[in-house]
């Protein structure tokens, strides 16, 4: 076989090893996002939940502050009640008991109502942040193995990189940028085998010459339907 084809051959091993690892890195970085997501989802519901139990505080300050005054016009009513001479004035002042009453009982009712609702919110929130510190729990323990993880790989893809420098540095550099070329645009099928006559990187069958000229190996034979370097995988490296 034809030198600079043999080494074509071993240089596109190399550059798909190294691109095998995008997957494996991609899926880490898939896992650790997708766990994050759930970290802040359960966060911001938790926010959501904090700020309502805080409008209903402020709800519940003003209600109050509401009896204050209602309580204190109810004592002003009383004052005012002994003074009265006419029935029209007493009538008027009832009146104005009553509606401070109804009042005083609708803040009292609401402030109840609305703690009842925030007692329940403050439970929920304590099962969120048990399940937020879970969830933060694992993270952690997803971001350390992924570290390792992603080490070893790094460590690996550079081994190949050092691999592939040593290679490429004995390389004719036409060849070498003939192959980057078509790298470009076929990415891991650059050099591809022919089998049954065909080329495996467009599947078409190739002409009896062509056939012929990647069988005697002397020369780079590209497809003559795609461009790819072709070649006839030996039984060495069929294995
Ligand atoms: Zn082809």
């Amino acid at each position: 076989m034809n030198k600079n084809l043999k080494e074509l051959i071993e240089l596109s091993v190399i550059d798909k090893e190294i691109d095998s690892f995008n997957p494996q890195l991609e899926a880490i970085e898939k896992k650790l996002k997708k766990s994050q997501d759930k970290i802040d989802g359960a966060q911001s519901e938790i926010d959501s939940i904090k700020s309502s139990i805080d409008e209903n505080v402020a709800k519940i300050k003003i209600y109050e502050e509401q009896i204050v005054t209602l309580s204190e016009q109810l004592k002003n009513i009383t004052k005012k009640s002994k003074d009265v001479s006419t029935e029209k004035e007493m009538k008027a002042l009832s009146l104005e008991e009553d509606i401070a009453k109804e009042k005083i009982s609708f803040a009292n009712e609401e402030i109840e109502r609305l703690g009842s609702i925030n007692e329940k919110k403050v439970l929920s929130l304590d099962d969120l942040n048990k399940d937020l510190e879970e969830l933060e729990e694992s993270q952690k323990d997803s971001v350390d193995s992924s570290k390792v993880l992603k080490s070893e790989i790094e460590e690996k893809k550079s081994g190949l990189f050092a691999a592939r420098e040593a290679k490429i540095n004995t390389f004719d550099q036409k060849i070498l940028s003939f192959y980057e070329k078509i790298r470009n645009w076929a990415g891991n099928s650059a050099v591809v085998p022919v089998q049954k006559q065909a080329c495996y990187g467009c599947y078409m069958k190739i002409s009896d010459k062509s056939y012929s000229d990647v069988i005697k190996s002397e020369e780079i034979v590209t497809c003559p339907h795609c461009g790819r370097i072709i070649y006839i995988e030996s039984k060495s490296s069929e294995s």
